[in-house]
């Protein structure tokens, strides 16, 4: 990446739910280290998962960003931007896109897996990693699918035989030999609508983003990411994954921790403030969990700062969170 450019971000909800304090921690973070080197934000709805995308839960999202204090300079329905920030609308990017692996012969037809297929809409947490594909169709062709007319099938991108190296701001030096640890992945379905690995590398390489910033349990999908990249001969963007919330248990911040939907805080009269302080000071930004905004974080902001490890959301968290 070069310095000179200014650097762009952005944030990437997915409307398939309500977002959570977690998600809250990864979007503060992201739009800190962008917007404390003078960055430009990008808001981007990744709303490909049509069977679970709930359709309120978009202006939810906007609403709950707009609550913690973040801003953007392109977005839905932000004045001056004319293209659409909505994945459902950019459709025709990615079939181009995706026309170019298939004339290149780098996917093939693959009729295994239907739950594979379902899955690949959204972005694969670690714990929606499926197994390593084995390659039973990697010997089909693009052309096959004249040939498979009327059966289910998708395609799926023949990954190189790279070993890939990957300096992440946060995670630090990380390498994956694609073929043998992740396989073979879904890219598109039988009538060439993207997964969010395609749809994902066409955005974030059409909007010019320069930094990645999410959760490390989308490390792997990074290496995926690398591999499309590198065959359209694309610039790739800075990684940054950045730990999760976990539970008092060390899983993954959910339901059974309590309800930690921004939402929820937001109608209790929470001052968003408290939220910030205390995701402030998980990422070592501040001493204390004192309530602080998002502008008053930029002056002194640095990655280096975040610990490595989860944040663990406790009972103390929730105290610190309702005090007013
Ligand atoms: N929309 C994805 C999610 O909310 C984020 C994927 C990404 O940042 O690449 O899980």
């Amino acid at each position: 990446m070069s310095l000179s450019k200014t650097p762009v971000g952005r944030l990437a909800p997915s409307p398939t739910g309500a977002q959570h304090v977690g998600n809250a921690r990864t979007y503060l973070l992201a739009w800190l280290s962008i917007r404390s080197r003078g960055g430009r934000v990008i808001l981007r709805i990744e709303d490909l998962d049509s069977p679970r995308v709930k359709a309120w839960a978009v202006q939810q999202a906007i609403d709950d960003l707009k609550w913690l204090g973040l801003d953007w300079d392109e977005g839905p329905n932000q004045p001056g931007c004319e293209i659409s920030y909505q994945q459902t609308e950019r459709i025709c990017l990615y079939r181009s896109a995706f026309d170019q692996l298939r004339i290149s012969e780098r996917v093939y037809c693959c009729t295994c897996s239907r739950s594979d297929v379902l899955a690949a809409a959204s972005a694969p947490h670690a714990s929606q990693e499926g197994p390593t594909y084995p390659g039973t169709c990697a010997h089909r062709t693009a052309a096959d699918a004249e040939t498979l007319a009327g059966q289910s099938f998708c395609w799926r991108f023949r990954m190189s035989d790279k070993n890939w190296l990957l300096t992440d701001a946060v995670a630090g030096t990380r390498n994956c030999d694609v073929n043998s640890e992740l396989g073979d992945f879904v890219i598109a379905k039988a009538d060439g609508t993207p997964s969010y690995q395609l749809a994902v590398v066409v955005d974030d390489h059409l909007m010019g983003v320069t930094e990645v910033l999410r959760g490390d349990d989308l490390i792997s999908s990074a290496f995926r990411q690398l591999e499309l990249y590198d065959f359209f001969g694309w610039e790739a963007p800075q990684f940054a994954h950045v730990p999760l919330v976990v539970g008092p248990d060390g899983r993954r911040l959910a339901k059974r921790h309590g309800d930690t939907r921004i939402s929820v805080l937001r109608d209790a009269g929470v001052p968003s403030a408290n939220l910030v302080g205390v995701l402030a000071h998980s990422c070592g930004l501040r001493r204390t969990p004192a309530a602080v905004t998002p502008q008053e974080l930029l002056a002194d902001f640095s990655l280096e700062r975040l610990p490595r490890t989860p944040f663990v959301f406790t009972d103390d968290t929730w105290k610190q969170l309702l005090k007013v």
